[in-house]
């Protein structure tokens, strides 16, 4: 299916809520790791959401060029091209912005897709996150309702963060006197300013404990009660329509009653990297250890062309990033609800 427009994602963001399931956003940073979670969801039957941070997009132009922006637009042109082969629909999103880097990622982003519109064609990705987070909330939210205008005019959704996910993603670090949980207050003044602004849904990373990274189970305190305060606080002060799409970020190796639980209160897309990261690589080094003398040029012998050939690897390295994709859809109860499926 064509990559999502904005009709089409709204309507996969409603159905999401309603039926308390969340589509795995899954980052990536190459052809490859972008085909993976397209057969991932294909074969789950499950619709997603792609996405590509500042350090995938640079490291996608090449190690040479590091051009967050530029490589970026590669990726989403590649999936593009390829997702009308697949039978289900993906959107195509950006993770973290800091407000240092929009004049360098997301803003080059939007002028692309402000062009291709003005030329009669598709935008180049489906929405755009600005985490402002690092800033006090009036501030994040002065930007934001900034970004949120511009967008509605070329039908871009706007992803925003308040309080701040701990851990370390792409190399930023959140500081130790970081807000781990949001606040229901925190989050009326989100709806206040933001339905001022608009009327197109945003997806809000409302903070319950979430921590970015590597950790293991039992180490994070996660508190999806927060997101049911928050709705219950919004929809008391402003109506069902003021209903928040909460995104979880920071979700890799959490506990799935946890899980559940936040779909239950309206997580509508979760993000996953670091289990995506590290399923890609076991397969790689799954081959490289087990075909060691094929894989290296061993004591004057000359190896096996069919063990280095980087085709080899790679692909196992995509089926084992799909199946980690599919393990997701599950967890997200998205497996087989595709659009696909139930339009006639
Ligand atoms: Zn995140």
């Amino acid at each position: 299916m064509p990559v999502a427009d904005y009709t089409t994602y709204c309507h996969m963001l409603d159905r999401a809520r309603a039926g308390k399931f969340a589509y795995p956003a899954v980052n990536v940073t190459s052809m490859t790791t972008a085909n993976a979670v397209l057969k991932g969801l294909s074969e789950s039957r499950s619709d997603g959401i792609i996405q590509v941070s500042t350090g995938g997009g640079a490291f996608a132009s090449g190690t040479a060029v590091k051009d967050m922006a530029l490589g970026a637009i590669s990726i989403a042109e590649h999936v593009h091209r390829v997702a009308a082969r697949y039978p289900i629909h993906v959107a195509l999103h950006t993770d973290h912005c800091q407000p240092d880097k929009l004049k360098t990622f997301v803003l080059p982003l939007v002028e692309e897709t402000e062009r291709r519109r003005a030329a009669g064609l598709p935008n180049l990705f489906s929405s755009h996150m600005f985490d402002g987070s690092s800033l006090p909330l009036r501030e994040n939210l002065d930007i934001a309702v900034g970004l949120r205008e511009r967008f509605a005019k070329s039908e871009l959704l706007l992803e925003i963060e308040v309080g701040a996910v701990g851990g370390e993603e792409d190399g930023v670090r959140a500081t130790g006197a970081a807000k781990l949980y949001t606040t229901p207050e925190d989050t009326l003044e989100v709806a206040r300013r933001m339905n001022a602004a608009g009327n197109a849904p945003y997806l809000l990373a409302a903070t319950f404990g979430n921590v970015h990274g590597v950790y293991k189970p039992g180490s994070v305190k996660l508190k999806p009660s927060i997101l049911k305060d928050c709705q219950d606080a919004v929809v008391k002060a402003a109506g069902e329509s003021a209903r928040f799409y909460f995104v979880f970020h920071g979700g890799s190796g959490s506990e799935l009653h946890d899980i559940h639980e936040a779909l239950d209160y309206g997580v509508v897309k979760m993000n996953v990297d670091t289990d995506m990261q590290y399923a890609f690589t076991r397969a790689i080094a799954d081959h490289c250890f087990k075909k060691y003398d094929g894989v290296m040029r061993v004591d004057g012998e000359v190896g096996d062309k069919k063990a280095y050939d980087p085709r080899t690897y790679l692909a196992a390295a995509e089926q084992s990033m799909a199946d980690r994709v599919k393990r997701a859809a599950a967890e997200l109860r998205s497996a087989g609800t595709a659009l696909a499926l139930v339009k006639t």
